[in-house]
Parts: C-alpha cells; sequence; structure tokens
C-alpha cells in the first residue's frame, strides 16, 4: 500500500531542492552518522533517505547496493508523515508492506525504524532510518531516543552544509552566491509568489567611500560599519525577510510582497531611517544609501538579471539621491550606451576614420560674406553610426577623454587652417573648448607649441568656451584665459543665455564674442519673449564693447531680423550646414551664401551633420 502525500508536499519539495542534496556524492560525513546508526542499533542496514517526488534517494546507505527506489515502495514515505520515530516490527505481517518487492525481493527488509529528518520550518526531507532483515520488537525508549539525536545530528549537518561558502564571516549573513540561488529557487516555484518576485538591493556607502573607510580607519572600523549597516536596515525591513550580504557595504533581501500594490509604502519604510550617519566606536561614519528594487519578470528573467537591476536602480537612487529607485531600463540602456561610447572613445581617437571635422561658415549679417567658419566634431562609431558630440563630449568631460579628443581636435583644425592660409584662404576658424580644457595648467603652453608647429598666426583661431559645472579651478582657468588671450587668439562666449550665471562669464571671461544660443534664435520671428531676450542681449553686449554671433538660423525671416536687430554675425543652417573642409571650399568659390536657402548644399551635406 503506497503512502500519501503530505499536505505540505509543495513546501517540503522546494525545501529539499533548496538544500541541494539530491545526487551529490557520498559524503563522509553522513555516512559516518549511518554507520553509528547502525553499530548503536546493531542492524545490517542504515539510510540517510530523502523523499523526492518520486523516488526515495540515499544521501547515505549503509548495507544496500542501491541509491534510490521508487516512492511507492518507500518505507521512509510513511514515516515522513509523523513527527516521531516509525516502526515496522515485521513487514511480512503488516498489511502495508506485505507485497512489497523491498519485502519479498532483495534486499528483504522485516523490520524498519525511521525517524523523520525535519528541517526547523517543520518539513520531513526524509529519514534516518535502520533496517533488519530479520523481524524485532520496537525499539526500546533509549534506542528510539539515540535514533532522534541521530535525526537531528544529520539536520544539523545538512544546514550546516548548506551554510558553507554561503556565509560571510563579518556579518554572519548569507552572501552573494545565497541569495542568488534562493532567489532562483522563488522563481522556480510555480504561481504566485514567483510572478511577483521583486529583489532589493540596498547600497549603504558608495565604493570609494567604503575603500577610503576602510583605509582612514582600519578594516576593523570598516567591518564594524558592515555589521551595523546591516543591523540598521535589517531592523527597519517591514515584514522581516532574510536580509543578504552581496559586497562591501551593500544588502539585499527578497521582497516579501504578495503585490504591487504595497511596494511603494515598504520601500518608504525600509528606507526611512537610512540617511543618518552609523555610529562605530563612537564615531559617527556617513552613509551615502541607494535603494533599487527590480521586479520579476518585467525586470529580469532570472536571479542574475534581477540582482544586476536592482543594483543598478540604488546606483540610480543614490546618484539621483532619492531614497530608493525601481529599476529604470530606459535610463539603464542610456547609462550602458554611455559605457560603451566611453569605452570606445580611446580608439576612436587613434583611429583615422571615426572623428572628422566639419566646418560651419559664419556670415556677417550685413555683408553676407563668410568671415570664418565653426569647427565641429564629428564621430562615426563603428557600431552604432553617427554620434553627435552634444552626447559624447559631456561624456568625455566627466573622464579624463577631453584632454586627448580636444588634441585631436586642435591638431586637425590648425593643420587645415595652414593648410588654408597658404592657398590663399585667410579665414578664422573656431574651436569649441572645455572649461575642463583650461584647468590644465601647461594648457596654453600645448596651444603655443601647436601653433608653432603648423605656423598657424593665432589671430586665424577663435575658441568658444561656456560654462561648466563640472569646473573645479576657476583661478587655474582664469591664469588660462590670461595666457592664451596673450597669444592673440580670441574667445567667444558659446550658448550665451542657456547657463545659470551667463552674465557673470562676462566679468570674468575675457572674451570679445558673445555668441546667443541657437535655444533662442530658432523661433525669433514668432515668439516675443525670445525677441526680448535676443534684442537687449545684442544690446546689452554692444555696450560692453562684445561683437555678437547668433547660431542656429534656418530661416530668410529670422536673418533679416537678427540684421535688423544689429546681430553682426549669423550661423546657421540657412546659410549652410557643417561641411566636411573640401565641400567648405567649394561652397565658398561658389560663391558663398547668396541670400537665399542652399538647397543643393544643404541636402548634399546633410549626411555630415
Ligand atoms: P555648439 O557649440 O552650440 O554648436 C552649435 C550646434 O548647432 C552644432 O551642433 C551645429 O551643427 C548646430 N547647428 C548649427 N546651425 C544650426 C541650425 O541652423 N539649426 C540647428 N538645429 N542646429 C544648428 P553639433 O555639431 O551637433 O555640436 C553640438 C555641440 O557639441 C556643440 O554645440 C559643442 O558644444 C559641442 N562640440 C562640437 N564639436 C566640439 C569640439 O570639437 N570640442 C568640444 N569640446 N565640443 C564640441
Ligand atoms: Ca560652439
Ligand atoms: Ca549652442
Amino acid at each position: 500500500m503506497e503512502a500519501s502525500i503530505p499536505a505540505n508536499e509543495q513546501d517540503r519539495l522546494a525545501a529539499l531542492r533548496r538544500f541541494e542534496l539530491l545526487d551529490t556524492p557520498p559524503e563522509d560525513a553522513f555516512d559516518h552518522i549511518t554507520r553509528l546508526a547502525a553499530k548503536l542499533l546493531n542492524v545490517p542496514i542504515a539510510l540517510v533517505s530523502l523523499i523526492d517526488q518520486d523516488r526515495q534517494w540515499f544521501k547515505s546507505h549503509l548495507g544496500l547496493a542501491v541509491r534510490e527506489t521508487a516512492r511507492e515502495f518507500a518505507f521512509c514515505a510513511h514515516a515522513i508523515h509523523g513527527d516521531d520515530v516509525f516502526m515496522v516490527e515485521d513487514a511480512t505481517l503488516d498489511p502495508r508492506f506485505s507485497n512489497n518487492p523491498l519485502v519479498t525481493e532483495d534486499p528483504g527488509i522485516r523490520f524498519y525504524a525511521g525517524a523523520p529528518l525535519r528541517t526547523s520550518d517543520g518539513l520531513n526531507l526524509g529519514t534516518i532510518c535502520v533496517i533488519d532483515r530479520v523481524p524485532r520488537p520496537v525499539l526500546a525508549p533509549d534506542e528510539q531516543e539515540a535514533l532522534r539525536n541521530l535525526s537531528s545530528m544529520v539536520m544539523m549537518l545538512i544546514e550546516a552544509r548548506q551554510a558553507v561558502g554561503y556565509l560571510h564571516p563579518v556579518t554572519g549573513l548569507s552572501n552573494r552566491f545565497r541569495f542568488l540561488k534562493d532567489i532562483d529557487n522563488v522563481l522556480k516555484q510555480d504561481g504566485p509568489a514567483a510572478s511577483r518576485t521583486g529583489v532589493v538591493v540596498f547600497d549603504t556607502a558608495a565604493s570609494d567611500q567604503y575603500a577610503t573607510l576602510a583605509r582612514s580607519l582600519g578594516q576593523v572600523m570598516a567591518d564594524l560599519f558592515e555589521v551595523a549597516a546591516a543591523r540598521r536596515i535589517g531592523d527597519a525591513l517591514p515584514g522581516r525577510p532574510k536580509l543578504y550580504h552581496l559586497s562591501a557595504a551593500r544588502f539585499g533581501c527578497i521582497l516579501p510582497l504578495p503585490d504591487d500594490a504595497g511596494l511603494e509604502p515598504w520601500l518608504d519604510a525600509a528606507t526611512a531611517g537610512l540617511g543618518a550617519p552609523i555610529l562605530c566606536q563612537g564615531v559617527p561614519i556617513a552613509t551615502s544609501n541607494g535603494t533599487g528594487v527590480a521586479l520579476f519578470p518585467s525586470d529580469g528573467a532570472n536571479a542574475l538579471e534581477l540582482l544586476r537591476a536592482a543594483t543598478t536602480a540604488a546606483h540610480q537612487a543614490m546618484e539621483g539621491k532619492t531614497p530608493w529607485c525601481r529599476y529604470d531600463a530606459a535610463q539603464d540602456h542610456a547609462s550602458q550606451r554611455a559605457f560603451h561610447l566611453l569605452r570606445d572613445m580611446v580608439p576612436a581617437v587613434a583611429a583615422t576614420d571615426q572623428f572628422r571635422i566639419v566646418y560651419q561658415p559664419k556670415i556677417d549679417l550685413a555683408t553676407r560674406q563668410c568671415v570664418g567658419s565653426e569647427a565641429l566634431l564629428r564621430w562615426v562609431h563603428p557600431d552604432l553610426g553617427p554620434i553627435s558630440p552634444a552626447e559624447f563630449i559631456p561624456l568625455a568631460e566627466r573622464t579624463a577623454f577631453v584632454r586627448p579628443i580636444t588634441d585631436w581636435v586642435l591638431n586637425v583644425v590648425l593643420a587645415q587652417v595652414a593648410q588654408w592660409e597658404k592657398a590663399g584662404i585667410r579665414l578664422r576658424t573656431s574651436i569649441n573648448l572645455s572649461m575642463l580644457d583650461l584647468e590644465a595648467d601647461d594648457f596654453s603652453n600645448r596651444i603655443t607649441a601647436l601653433l608653432d608647429h603648423y605656423g598657424v598666426s593665432p589671430d586665424l583661431i577663435d575658441f568658444e568656451v561656456t560654462e561648466s559645472a563640472l569646473m573645479k579651478d576657476r583661478g587655474k582657468v582664469n591664469r588660462q584665459f590670461k595666457r592664451i588671450r596673450q597669444l592673440g587668439i580670441e574667445f567667444e562666449i558659446d550658448d550665451f543665455g542657456t547657463g545659470q550665471s551667463a552674465l557673470s562669464y562676462l566679468k570674468y571671461i575675457p572674451a570679445s564674442v558673445v555668441k546667443i544660443d541657437k535655444l533662442f534664435v530658432q523661433a525669433l520671428t514668432t515668439d516675443r519673449n525670445d525677441q526680448i531676450m535676443v534684442r537687449s542681449t545684442i544690446d546689452l553686449a554692444h555696450e560692453l564693447g562684445y561683437r555678437v554671433v547668433a547660431e542656429g538660423i534656418e530661416t530668410v525671416e529670422v536673418y533679416d531680423w537678427l540684421r535688423t536687430h544689429g546681430c553682426d554675425i549669423g550661423q546657421g543652417y540657412l546659410m549652410s550646414r557643417p561641411l566636411e573642409a573640401p565641400a567648405f571650399e567649394a561652397w565658398l568659390r561658389a560663391g558663398g551664401f547668396s541670400g537665399q536657402p542652399q538647397k543643393t548644399l544643404c541636402g548634399a551635406n546633410a549626411g555630415n551633420d
């Protein structure tokens, strides 16, 4: 007669899977226990048996050759129904077992006693059992007690075995490997639990912050910090889910929520108290917290993906100075793209075919004469195609890459200007600089050397500069401004009107030109506010002795408006798109700007912009 299926079978099987014992090789520790059981109870067969879905599988099998049998014949499948030792004195006399092939055939079981292997959550995974080929009376109370004790030993072994390699020694929390396995185990379950799985990552310090802490106060303090951080997070978590240690100052948990509705309140509550400094041996240590959450299946298909997504979200929260962030695929995509671009910039500078310079004519609005051009950088990425400098220059500015890029631009443009000068084209060329370029002490010396090298006279070069929030050292920048000015190179204040302190630049940048951003120019003939802005900028700049350039002129109407209101110079698609050097020369030879939209050139060179 087959044993019935326990009521908690699903949980029981899940727990069994979690312990990862099934089909593992024999281990001495388990074999020692079965040997002890056989000796103590004086039987030829002792087993550690685990009841799997349709089989019993032996983690240790003493006195029996097979490693598994069908569940339908397993005595242990009966034993796991109770909490105490299950005994059969003579199987041939017991209607449940008398026809069992394990009784009628090999190994000829007559006597059986098994103690369930019970987890701390009360799930019986299997048994430790002893078997004899002859009938025996039930075990004496002290023998039963011995079997129970052996069962506890097996369980301790199973639990300890699971913890090995999965514990973070400092905090005593399970580690990232355990976290990933536990997430995957939850995902493997069917039903609503899996479809609602969420992964939460808590960052308590930026990575450099933790490294600094360990370096300056020592590893002991860093360890104390982690213990205290773990305690603080653990105490704050509603529902008290298990907390894991993922990496230095980073923790995680599986979201204990059955539905989305509770997500925000849960995260609000979990992160509410995380801002304050952490006290370690009386020393308050500042934390930077960011908590990220990723939900299955929308934010990741498996544990690794969910963890990565939640970590990204935690990073976004820290950067955005919000307590927590839900994973945002679009933002993640953007930062991955940024990462790729940054990585590929170095080879791009060295490659000959990825970076190019195009030149956009600058026109004297009154005479329609071309008076110069602006050099604009183009990057054709081998996989991603054309990338706008508006995208990759700000990225480069956040790293050490601006300098090699600026050097590349300077070399190409100065070589071109020298070549033009030889060919009789004497036009001023503007080069865009990053404020970060001007923070380098040797920048003006590099310029001097380059002018020298290419034989370019400084009055053929302009630098366009924009305020940057990234500028750290205004003193250094001002020194470079002065020296470059002394070389005879002029400065234009670029994107005028868009920055926070546009007027204050006028005070410290020794510029001679103010360049009104296209933001104010494009809709000039229809937007009254833009008209006021531009008119007053032109007047103010003139009064202070600056020349005024307007960029982004796309229509004859805007051109005429600017000319009538006294703007000196203009730049825009109406006159010409940015052109490759040969196309720019051809445009000049063809007479430059005629006063009419340059249809053919616009069309032909649209791809260059
Ligand atoms: P920017 O200095 O404000 O350059 C003007 C931008 O407006 C250029 O975009 C130009 O192609 C575009 N433009 C010109 N006329 C028109 C027009 O009529 N309509 C419209 N819609 N746009 C027009 P681009 O070339 O994409 O450059 C973007 C930004 O990248 C530049 O803004 C500049 O800040 C930066 N940049 C470009 N080249 C360099 C470089 O070599 N070094 C540095 N540091 N920055 C550069
Ligand atoms: Ca510019
Ligand atoms: Ca601009």
